[in-house]
């Protein structure tokens, strides 16, 4: 049976289908500005598997700390950035974990910028840190 994972915010609906390729918590700049908090749940999924049910959103390009260009979509009505692509993983499509109506399948593996992790914050042991942004999507 397939996976469908549906979310959004007030205005924009997407729904994305299968399993995720890559979930990560990042704690860089721009990941903290867009959450207004102090690390990020972003779910991956390759392009072909989201689909955008609304086209309310605008695209902001932006560099990133690693200074590639990051696409992020937000949405009009509301500002919620609810979608970005990377220079890093062009053929994904990033979501904001908490934009997901039900988060449970959400299963980090990995914790960027795990430089930046505030000294209270407990992150499990079986999540990889990267320090900063790896060279090379695979590790
Ligand atoms: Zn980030």
């Amino acid at each position: 049976m397939e996976e469908i994972h549906k979310g959004g915010c007030g205005a924009v609906r997407f729904r994305a289908t299968g399993h995720p390729r890559r979930v990560s918590l990042c704690s860089c700049s721009w990941c903290r500005k867009r959450t207004g908090s102090l690390l990020s749940v972003s779910v991956y999924f390759g392009k072909e598997q989201v689909e955008l049910l609304s086209n309310e959103l605008k695209t902001h390009r932006l560099k990133s700390d690693a200074g590639r260009w990051i696409e992020c979509q937000f949405c009009m009505q509301c500002g919620s950035a609810l979608t970005w692509t990377l220079e890093f993983l062009p053929d994904y499509r990033g979501i904001a974990g908490g934009a997901f109506d039900d988060p449970a399948f959400i299963r980090p593996e990995r914790y960027v910028y795990s430089q930046n992790k505030p000294g209270w914050l407990q992150i499990d042991e079986g999540i990889n840190r990267c320090p900063t942004m790896p060279d090379n999507p695979n590790q």
